[in-house]
């Protein structure tokens, strides 16, 4: 529920931990609007000299000062007004990005399982437009809490100094707004809750659509995909049109409480003016200011719409920030075991939700040595990696990495032991040179070296740039066998004493096949080495094998010892070789 609260709450979060280092900027932008809304105040106390004295009694040597203090006034707002908007902007797109920043960063810390839950477009909307709605609140609230409110008192105070009565009258209708107004506040902060969830859908759809293009053509799925998607976007324009319409009422109200009045002080001034009581240059110069009020007045109004709908977005922000890896690294970790590292799955039981995936595996992966993981697909082998590099965390049992348990170290010691090398690479839309390097300084010649050891040089002198040329976004502009090939030169320049290899089910040409299990062999030399093998001639080489089903660890032997033992290997053996 809404309660005023609730929204100070928000409001101080933002306040303390993004806008307070900003106040130096703050207080100038406020002193700017101060300046920008205190000059109606004077072009309307301006008004009673000008008709009283100037026009009505003829003094012509005022002419000049009336022009040049009214010429002036438009100057000075014009310059503060100029100067007010570029300090706020630089204030909003500085908190703007630094929450975005913020953002990114805890969302790459949260676990995967909250990435399975909240898909990529969604998240891709809470901080590109979440924190776009708060990035407007800025420049209204502010611009209305500075400029405005300046604007007002300024105005107020002329009129009061014309006729305080007058006033008075001319707010009668004030307190007509109070209870329409919380009304519509709350009406705005529920809709508006609901277009940004509705933003977020959308996004994640399109980035659903766009990464599946191949699919959806083959499967001829565009018109059922149009359909979905203009599900949600009728459903949005709905929502965006009730929460303007709750946000566009407020000022709507102020508007006609403005009419009641003016009418107000049109007809109780207007008989004091015909009696003599008042001059005209009193009823110009209220008029003026009061006039001039409307307009900060109705900003003010909207403030409250405004807020609602930013309101809502910083309540998604604060959970997304709220929600909590539970893959941590340990308080006190130990140090991390140098040398050669075997690999101990000591009773691992892992389930994703209440999907067991893994059940009580053991296996011990001999250091410097090379173990094959096989089994039908489902059997978990891939969750055997996700395991031992802590993207998930086994309920019962425990993993060692050279005698330590994988839990007591620091994350980043252990992932610095691993390197993965998988079917599908991930490649950034960036040059070959920043996909192998990430950015670190590396000695050219160990490049080199790299680049050789994984035949990339053997595709380099075709790229139009070398290893400057981009690869397009996910790599797209490299065949699957180049990729594999960029990915086993970040594993040798990574250099890490484990190995996880996970073989290219779909067949590579037969000359990429080659370069790549001949560079795969070389990286995996002196290495322990787990790999999630389909290829017969890699099971027939590893030291070990591990057979998996269903979760489990059915067998474990050397492909001679398997086979002549029958069994589940014998069995997947023939399946999927054909012998
Ligand atoms: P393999 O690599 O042997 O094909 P996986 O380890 O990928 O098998 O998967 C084992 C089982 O775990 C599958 O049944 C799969 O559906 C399930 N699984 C994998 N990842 C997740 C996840 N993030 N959430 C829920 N279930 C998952």
């Amino acid at each position: 529920m809404t309660t005023p609260d609730h929204s100070r709450g928000l409001l101080r979060w933002l306040w303390s931990r993004y806008l307070r280092r900003y106040k130096g900027t703050l207080a100038l932008a406020l002193l700017f609007m101060a300046i920008e809304g205190s000059m109606f105040g004077l072009l309307a106390r301006m008004m009673k000299p000008m008709f009283d004295q100037l026009f009505a009694g003829g003094d012509a040597g005022l002419l000049t000062w009336v022009a040049v203090v009214i010429f002036a006034v438009f100057v000075v707002r014009a310059v503060a007004s100029v100067l007010q908007k570029v300090l706020l902007t630089k204030l909003g797109q500085q908190t703007a990005a630094d929450i975005r920043q913020d953002l990114l960063a805890h969302l790459m810390r949260l676990d995967l399982s909250f990435h399975t839950e909240h898909p990529p477009g969604v998240l891709i909307q809470r901080v590109e437009g979440d924190v776009a709605a708060i990035n407007r609140v800025w420049t209204t609230i502010v611009t209305g809490a500075g400029r405005d409110v300046v604007a007002l008192i300024a105005l107020f105070s002329v009129a009061l100094w014309v006729d305080w009565v007058w006033t008075l009258v001319a707010l009668v209708g004030a307190p007509l707004l109070i209870a329409p107004g919380a009304l519509l506040q709350r009406y705005v902060r529920r809709h508006a809750r609901t277009a940004r969830d509705l933003a977020a859908r959308l996004s994640g759809r399109l980035s659903e659509v766009f990464q599946g293009v191949a699919p959806i053509k083959l499967n001829q799925l565009e018109a059922y995909q149009s359909d979905r998607y203009a599900e949600l976007t009728e459903a949005r324009v709905k929502t965006e049109v009730r929460t303007q319409f709750g946000a566009a009422s407020v000022p709507g109200l102020i508007d006609i409480m403005s009419g009641i009045g003016f009418v107000g002080v049109l007809i109780y001034g207007g008989g004091e003016i015909l009696s003599g009581a008042k001059t005209v240059g009193d009823f110009m110069a209220f008029f003026t200011a009061i006039g001039l009020a409307f307009e900060p007045l109705r900003r003010l109004g909207a403030i409250s719409g405004v807020w609602q709908v930013a309101a809502a977005a910083v309540e998604r922000i604060r959970e997304l920030l709220a929600a909590e890896p539970s893959i941590l690294s340990p308080a006190h970790p130990k140090p991390a075991p140098e040398g050669d590292l075997d690999v101990v799955f000591d009773n691992v039981t892992l389930a994703y939700g209440d999907t067991p995936v893994l059940r009580d595996v053991s296996f011990t992966a001999p250091a410097g040595r090379t173990t094959a993981l096989v089994g039908a697909s489902g059997a978990g082998k891939t969750t055997v990696f996700s395991a031992l590099a802590r993207l998930a965390d086994p309920q019962e049992g425990a993993i060692r990495l050279g005698g330590t348990d994988i839990r007591e170290l620091s994350l980043d010691d252990l992932r610095a032991r691993l390197s993965m090398v998988s079917q599908e690479p991930a490649l950034f839309d960036d040059s070959l040179r920043e996909n192998i390097t990430f950015g670190a300084e590396v000695d050219p010649a160990r490049l080199q070296a790299a680049l050789d050891a994984a035949h990339v040089t053997d595709f380099l002198p075709r790229l139009p740039d070398g290893l400057d040329s981009p690869v397009g976004p996910r790599g797209s502009s490299l065949s699957g066998g180049q990729r594999q090939r960029v990915a086993i030169a970040r594993a040798i320049l990574r250099d890490t004493p484990v190995l996880l290899l996970d073989e290219a089910t779909s067949a590579l040409d037969a000359q990429s096949e080659q370069v790549v299990q001949a560079a795969l062999a070389d990286l995996s030399k002196g290495r322990t080495t787990l790999v999630i093998a389909h290829r017969l001639s890699t099971i027939r080489d590893a030291d070990q094998i591990i057979v998996m089903d269903q979760g489990q660890v059915v067998a474990v032997g050397t492909h001679d010892a398997l086979l002549a033992e029958g069994g589940t290997y014998a069995r997947l053996h023939a399946l999927q070789f054909d012998v």
